[in-house]
């Protein structure tokens, strides 16, 4: 872990927020380079889930929701963790972390559990008062069930379909760390797929399948992956049914995605505390039900650790050790980097008009500092997947080099195919949006 926390501040993945005060805890700044990879990583997401597929439509919904929506949530009275204090050195531990009846830190005596409600409180209005109490949002999803009936109204949406949406998220955690793992602030990537009770453990089922593959399809490596159901002393007050979708981080194997089953909980709970139906009227078999929920519900944070994890790799290029970032060329921030072999002859101008038609299609980068060696390198270590390079021959025949990150292969091709062969690599595989049952099933198995 400390070579990828040293790489992301180094290269400009991720910084500590605040970190000229000396940082505040938990909380991360995505750099240069983290915001690009951030960006991918939500695009495909948004790609593969709703822009692909049929029956899903997407929303943006705010932070800041009526109080009362925690409170039908279940949220005001039930989003805690057990909190206990250390009463020698003070410290706060969840008390369903620790392996023993001590203090991890200094091994002195704890308090009793007291339950910590992890949403944050602020002040609505220039009055700060109890009245005026609110909350920020600590998951997406409940803007999603108070939406339900207007994105009914206004789209042609029926019944089996899901919303998704990607937003920030908070929660006020007893014990954040492992870098991006458990933050206090931080995004979520979350969809509520609405279908008639009865089909829900199939749709249930077909969801896990999807997003466990989707992982792999982005170039994680299956033996890295797991998926986990819960057992019932695990399952959150709503859920008839959850799986986790765990990786192997070098902490251990942690969940990236919980794929639940909630029920009708939310949209019966909304219902009764606003007074408004919330129920589906199915024209086709004529009845009127509450929809059930499958909730696949994804960090960004963790995924992109994973994929940083996983992509890392250390190897030898040309007698010299290199450190290489072997992402799906879909995510890498980077696509390709533009270099001259020599700072003369033309050399720089004919790179840089390259860079700047590249440019119009992807994220290029231009460099001339330092040997050609060491310029690949840098780009290996960022993940870039393409390295083009201006040499002599380029300037008479107007061709350059291309060099594979991975295999460190180089082919000659024509400046005028660059653009063209370069989004051919770069285009999404078709994703399988609907072919849960068949290639995304066996994935799992
Ligand atoms: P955990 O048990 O690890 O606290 P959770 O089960 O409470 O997680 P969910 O409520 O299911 O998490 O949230 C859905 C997803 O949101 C998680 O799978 C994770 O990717 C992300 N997530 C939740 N809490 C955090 C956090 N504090 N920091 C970063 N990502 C988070």
């Amino acid at each position: 872990m400390e070579k990828i926390t040293n790489l992301c501040k180094r290269r400009g993945f991720v910084f500590q927020s605040s970190e000229i005060y000396g940082g505040l805890a938990s909380c991360w700044d995505y750099g240069p380079l983290g915001v690009e990879l951030k960006r991918n990583i939500t695009e495909a997401w948004w790609r593969d889930n709703i822009v692909a597929r049929e029956d899903m439509v997407g929303l943006d919904s705010a932070i800041l929701m009526h109080p009362k929506v925690w409170e039908a949530s279940g949220h005001v009275e039930g989003f805690t963790d057990p909190l206990v204090d250390c009463k020698s050195c003070k410290q706060r531990f969840r008390a369903d972390q620790l392996s023993g009846p001590k203090c991890p830190e200094c091994g002195g005596e704890l308090t009793e559990a007291r339950q910590f409600n992890l949403m944050f409180r602020t002040f609505m209005g220039p009055v700060e008062d109890t009245a005026s109490t609110i909350y920020l949002r600590p998951e997406t999803a409940q803007g999603i069930f108070v939406n339900f009936q207007n994105v009914l109204n206004s789209s042609r949406m029926k019944i089996p379909f899901g919303i998704g949406q990607i937003g920030k998220s908070f929660r006020n955690e007893i014990t954040p760390g492992n870098f991006l793992f458990r933050t206090r602030e931080f995004e979520q990537m979350e969809i509520e797929f609405f279908v008639k009770p009865g089909d829900d453990a199939d749709w249930h089922e077909r969801w896990k399948a999807e997003r466990f593959a989707w992982y792999q399809r982005y170039g994680i490596r299956r033996e890295r992956l797991r998926l986990r159901e819960h057992g019932s002393d695990e399952l959150a007050h709503y859920a008839k049914g959850c799986a986790d979708v765990e990786y192997e981080f070098p902490f251990g194997w942690s969940e990236l995605e919980g794929i639940a089953n909630r029920g009708d909980f939310d949209l019966r709970r909304h219902s009764e505390t606003s007074g408004k139906d919330l129920s589906y009227f199915d024209e086709e078999t004529r009845e009127r039900y509450l929809p059930y929920v499958i909730e696949p519900s994804a960090g960004v944070g963790r995924p992109l650790l994973a994929f940083l994890v996983d992509a890392y790799d250390e190897d030898v290029a040309d007698g010299e050790e290199r450190i290489v970032l072997r992402l799906d060329p879909r995510l890498a921030p980077i696509k390709a980097a533009v270099f001259p072999l020599l700072r003369k002859a033309g050399q720089p101008e004919k790179a840089l008009v390259i860079r700047d038609v590249l440019k119009q299609h992807f994220l290029v980068t231009y460099d001339q500092a330092g040997s050609i060696g060491r310029r690949y390198r840098r780009q290996d270590e960022i993940g870039t997947p393409f390295g083009i390079t201006v040499d002599h021959q380029t300037m008479q025949d107007d061709t350059v080099t291309v060099r594979d990150r991975d295999t460190m292969e180089q082919v000659r091709m024509p400046v005028e195919r660059l653009a063209t062969e370069l989004r051919a690599r770069l285009a999404p595989s078709a994703p399988p949006p609907h072919d849960v049952d068949g290639a995304a099933r066996a994935a799992v198995e």
